[in-house]
Formats: C-alpha cells, sequence, structure tokens
C-alpha cells in the first residue's frame, strides 16, 4: 500500500528522531521548523523542507505536530501562516506534543471545521526513544482515525495506547509528568541533602536505587545529577511547562496538585537561575547552590 504524505511541525530534541524514522520508513515527509538550520539535516535525508507549516502541510495526508507547548502549537496550526490553512478535507492531524486538554478541545474544533480530524498521541520516551523509533504514544480519538494512523505512529514508535477519545492521551501524559516532575524535585533535594551530609554518595544511591524508592527515573537521573551531566534529553523548562498543565487540568476535576505545585516552583526558579535550557536534572544545581544555615 503506499504510504500517506507527511508533514511534521517541530523539530527540536523529539521532533528530529521522529522525522528521521518516518523517512527511514518510506513516508514522503514535508517538515517545518521555526529555526529553519535544525531541518536542513533532514532534506539531505529526503525531507523537503519548509519555510511555513502551512507550505509543509499542503497536500499532506497526515499533519504532525511536535513542538513545545500551546502557544507553539498554536502558532504552528492556526498562525498566520499555520497548517491549516492550507489542509483539505479528510486530512488527519496528529498532536504529539505535550499540551493541555482544553488546547486539543479547541485544536480539534478548529480542525472539524476545516474538514480535518485530530488524533492527540504524546508520548513517553526521550530522546533517545524518539531516535531509535521506541516512542510509546498514549492516543485519543476516534477508533477509525487511530486505526488509521497506527502504522506511521508504529515506524517511530513501539507502542500505540488508544486510551479513549480525544484527549485522553493528553490526560494521561500530564499525570505521567506531574508524577515525573514531582520524583524529579524530590530527586533533586534528596541528592543535594545526601552531599553536604557527608554521607558516600556513590553508595548512597546505590542503596535508593535498589530500595523502595528506586524507579527507571531515579535510576537515570541520579546518575546525571551525580555526573553533572546535562545534555538535554528534556529540557528544564519544558518541565515547568507540563507541571503548570498538570496543576490546570487536575483543578479541572477538583483536585489540587499541591505537590506539584511546589515542583514547579522549583523548577521556575531554576530556570529564572539560567538552567531553563538544560537538561531537567540541572534542577539539582539550585538546591546544591542554596546557602547553608
Ligand atoms: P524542544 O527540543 O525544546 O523543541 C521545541 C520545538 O518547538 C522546536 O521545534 C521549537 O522551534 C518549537 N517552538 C518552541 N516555541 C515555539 C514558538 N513559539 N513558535 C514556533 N515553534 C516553537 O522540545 P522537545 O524535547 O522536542 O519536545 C517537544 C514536545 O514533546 C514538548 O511538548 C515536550 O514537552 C514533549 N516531550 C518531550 C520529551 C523529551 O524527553 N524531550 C519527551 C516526551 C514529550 P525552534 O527550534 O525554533 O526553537
Amino acid at each position: 500500500m503506499e504510504k500517506e504524505t507527511v508533514a511534521l511541525l517541530g523539530l527540536g530534541t523529539m521532533g528530529a528522531g521522529m522525522a528521521a524514522n518516518l523517512l527511514k520508513a518510506g513516508y514522503p515527509l514535508a517538515v517545518y521548523n521555526r529555526t529553519r538550520a535544525k531541518a536542513e539535516p533532514l532534506a539531505a535525508l529526503g525531507a523537503r523542507v519548509c519555510d511555513t507549516p502551512a507550505e509543509a502541510a499542503k497536500g499532506a495526508q497526515v499533519v504532525i505536530s511536535m513542538l513545545a507547548d500551546d502557544e507553539a502549537c498554536r502558532e504552528a496550526w492556526v498562525g498566520s501562516s499555520g497548517a491549516l490553512k492550507s489542509i483539505t478535507d479528510g486530512v488527519l492531524l496528529i498532536e504529539c506534543s505535550t499540551v493541555s486538554p482544553v488546547w486539543i478541545a479547541e485544536l480539534a474544533g478548529l480542525a472539524k471545521s476545516a474538514g480535518a480530524e485530530l488524533v492527540d498521541a504524546p508520548v513517553t520516551g526521550s530522546r533517545i526513544h524518539a531516535e531509535g523509533g521506541q516512542l510509546n504514544f498514549l492516543a485519543g480519538g476516534s477508533a477509525e482515525a487511530l486505526a488509521t494512523v497506527t502504522p506511521l505512529l508504529l515506524s517511530m514508535g513501539k507502542e500505540v495506547q488508544h486510551l479513549g477519545p480525544l484527549g485522553s492521551g493528553a490526560k494521561l501524559k500530564l499525570i505521567n509528568n506531574f508524577l515525573c516532575g514531582v520524583q524529579a524535585a524530590s530527586l533533586a533535594e534528596g541528592l543535594a541533602w545526601l552531599e553536604r551530609s557527608g554521607l558516600d554518595r556513590e553508595k548512597s544511591i546505590a542503596i535508593l536505587k535498589g530500595g523502595a524508592p528506586g524507579s527507571p527515573l531515579l535510576g537515570s537521573l541520579s546518575t546525571r545529577m551525580a555526573n553533572s551531566d546535562y545534555t538535554v534529553n528534556f529540557a528544564l523548562k519544558l518541565m515547568s511547562k507540563d507541571l503548570q498543565y498538570a496543576c490546570d487540568a487536575a483543578a479541572e476535576t477538583g483536585i489540587d496538585l499541591t505537590t506539584a505545585t511546589n515542583a514547579r516552583a522549583l523548577f521556575e526558579r531554576a530556570a529564572e537561575s539560567g538552567l531553563g535550557e538544560k537538561d531537567m536534572s540541572s534542577v539539582v544545581e539550585l538546591v546544591r547552590n542554596s546557602p547553608c544555615n
């Protein structure tokens, strides 16, 4: 069967790997990135590099967005050169960015008016999983639309979980990142505390990893924090954004995410201190640099 023509908007840490895997799987691909230089390496792999989202979406049967936040997505989908300006009836849109459920609902309405259908499919996994085609898609939308896009998603990932109606993926993704963000913040505090306490750091980390608090996240972040290795897998400013969206989404159900509020405050202060573009593990530096009593 002939592969759908695809447009991918956003070639950051995640989008670049996703685009490369779409090309590897044989999908004709047009790409757009605000900073065009990041798109150029994909031209060598066969992508058509475009100056606007509208240009990329022209003629595409599927349009995917992998952008920072609600604001970036709004610009790319419905801005003055937004993708919705050039799509035709029957096109499928996939929002893979971690965004608010409120934005997903608004975008779905705009898509419908333009004759298109939206699926939300944010991902778990990070840069390495995007590069290796090992992402997990948390999807919401109609069963028909999901069935159509599943082979395409599987060219970038290993699993597509259909969680229910539109917005279901966005909601679970925020719950996922709420749990990750709170653990990352508490790990930063715990690690800085044990360093100041004069404990053997490596031995202590090994005990924590192997004990009840141990988790894949604690395992990878504790190593990065201990080595002060802040090469970006997941930018710190994105975690701050996700915790805010999580608080807002939970508040709509009447739940106050008090732990997320505190964790977000820590990430915000870290971003203000200049760590926003570094990996989220760098939040430990803020705690390490806090004054001793
Ligand atoms: P990233 O490296 O920071 O890339 C962000 C992308 O958004 C870039 O293409 C950037 O363009 C674009 N962008 C930002 N603000 C914009 C604006 N106002 N207008 C137009 N474009 C804008 O982020 P990422 O790590 O690839 O993450 C992408 C999405 O996936 C985010 O929603 C993130 O939360 C989510 N996610 C990330 C990970 C991870 O581990 N990294 C894992 C799961 C989910 P420029 O290149 O021009 O800046």
